[in-house]
């Protein structure tokens, strides 16, 4: 108890936030040995029970903490297929280190940060431990959409002996992993990696597929044979604030701005044609309070904006976005206007956006969410100079599944309904999982998702008749 936490040595905010090399730099062995040693390897570990995927981490730490650095990394890998993802973007602070017990009269050993440490060691070491495969058991499996619902579950059915087949919308494999999150945050080498070691366990790829439109649910189960599909196409539809104005030249959904950036390699600008509206030397208004908002400031920034402020209607306190994040982007220098909501967009004759007009807030009572509600102040409009707005204030269903499968139930917003235990739909042989399903929620959430889809996918292919 007397060892303070290791902190993870940082790129500085002033390098940083002029380039897109990841921000984290990782532990050192000795660094993670000392750290492992913090851990008190509780009787009843809050740990495991605070981890959505169930990680036995008291005996991963122990392992670090002997040494054994693969041994860890192989233990971690039996309930998380994506340990280096997970290491790196898991809001461990409300999970796992939320519920470890040092952490109650001091910091909490730094799980994450471990995590982190033995992924990328076994990366590095080349000596990946892959779990075994099951004999051949004839039938197949077809998941659709490749973000980590998708590989957690195609990880766990390929182990089961079951042929399984990724079908991807886009060009690159990762769902949210690749065109969502920066590589400032999460490198896509490291994506690429843990996808790599999916297709040496026999995970078969296919990208350029929208299921809905190139081929149907339907076709995949009578045409092409699948005994069993897993749905997991996550939310994705960018949802906008509804005020006028949005339609300016300037303005983008953060979906679509870090789409460009991240898939269409914008943060390569020496490499790649800018597909994005140049931000050198402008002023960017980012609106939202959750990771989504700040990847989308923290990569305006790293654009070159002149000055990035961060718009959000309720206070630091409500934001939804990890603590490391927030933090991170106050580094950087971007503005948090906090209780703050735009009201409109305005633009210049040729339609380029100019300004956001801005009202000040305070929390009223507490809504649905539990959260405290923004009420507007009268007189508070305000405006903010801004060529760029990008809007991050959530997204929806990726509808096209849905629309062309109509036996499948949906809820009132358009997502998927499945059981909560099975990941069973309406529709026989076929599950769901991950965002389409909850709505927006987080990777080891989807994951969770995925790999209790697949116990249910493989006990409905052993106990149906073909
Ligand atoms: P997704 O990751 O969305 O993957 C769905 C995949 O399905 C996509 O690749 C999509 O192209 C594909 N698809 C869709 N429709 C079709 C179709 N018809 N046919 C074929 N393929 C299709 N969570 C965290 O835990 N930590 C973070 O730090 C974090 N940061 C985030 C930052 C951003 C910018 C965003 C947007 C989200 C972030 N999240 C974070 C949330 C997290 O990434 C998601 O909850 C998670 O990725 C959901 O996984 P999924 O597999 O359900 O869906
Ligand atoms: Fe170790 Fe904390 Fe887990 Fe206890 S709760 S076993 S101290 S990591």
């Amino acid at each position: 108890m007397k060892i303070p936490r290791v902190a993870m040595l940082e790129l500085d905010a002033a390098t940083r936030s002029r380039c897109f090399e990841e921000v984290n730099l990782g532990l050192s062995p000795q660094d993670a040995a000392t750290e492992a040693m913090r851990c008190i390897e509780c009787a009843n570990p809050g740990c495991t029970t605070g981890c959505p995927v169930g990680v036995h981490i008291k005996e991963v730490v122990a392992l670090i903490c002997a040494g054994n650095f693969l041994g860890a990394a192989a233990r971690m890998r039996e309930d998380n297929v994506l340990p280096a993802v997970t290491g790196r973007v898991c809001p461990q602070e409300s999970q796992c280190e939320g519920r470890c017990v040092v952490g109650k009269k001091g910091q909490p050993v730094a799980i994450g940060n471990l995590e982190r440490f033995i992924a990328d060691y076994e990366l590095k070491s080349g000596r990946l431990g892959l779990p075994a495969i099951a004999p051949a058991t004839g039938r197949s499996v077809a998941i659709v959409g490749s973000g980590p619902a998708g590989l957690a579950a195609a990880g766990d059915l390929i182990q089961k002996g079951h042929r399984v087949r990724v079908f991807e919308a886009l060009h690159e494999l990762g769902g949210v992993l690749v065109y969502g999150i920066p590589e400032f945050r999460l490198p896509k080498s490291i994506v690429r990696c843990e996808i790599d070691n999916l297709s040496r366990m026999g995970v078969e790829f296919e990208t350029n597929v929208v299921v809905g439109k190139s081929v149907t649910l339907d076709e995949l189960m009578i045409d092409e044979g699948y005994n069993a599909v897993f749905v997991a196409t996550g939310a994705g539809l960018p949802s906008f604030l509804g005020v006028p104005g949005e339609h300016f030249n300037g303005v983008y959904s953060a979906n679509e701005f870090l789409t460009r950036v991240n898939l269409m390699r914008a943060y390569l600008a020496d490499e790649y044609d800018q597909p994005v509206y140049d931000c050198r030397d402008r002023e960017v208004v980012v609106v939202g309070g959750g990771n989504t908002a700040m990847d989308a400031a923290r990569t305006a920034r790293r654009l070159g904006a002149r000055a990035v402020s961060l718009v959000y209607r309720r206070s630091q306190a409500e934001m939804p976005a990890r603590a490391e994040e927030v933090r991170h982007a106050r580094q950087e220098g971007i503005e948090f206007r906090m209780l703050t909501s735009p009201i409109e967009f305005l633009g210049d004759a040729r339609g380029w956006l100019t300004a956001a007009r801005c009202v000040r807030m305070e929390l009223g009572a507490p809504d649905a969410s539990g959260r405290r509600s923004p009420v507007k102040i009268d007189g508070s409009e305000h405006t903010l100079p801004a060529q760029v707005a990008i809007i991050g204030v959530g997204a929806t269903a990726n509808p096209l599944i849905q629309s062309t499968t109509p036996d499948l139930k949906t809820n009132a917003r358009n997502y998927i309904v499945a059981d909560p235990e099975t990941m069973r739909t309406s529709k026989r042989g076929v599950f769901a999982g991950g965002d389409i399903v909850t709505g927006g929620a987080t990777v080891i959430l989807a994951m969770g998702a995925g790999r209790k889809a697949a116990a249910s996918i493989h006990a409905f292919l052993a106990t149906n008749v073909w």
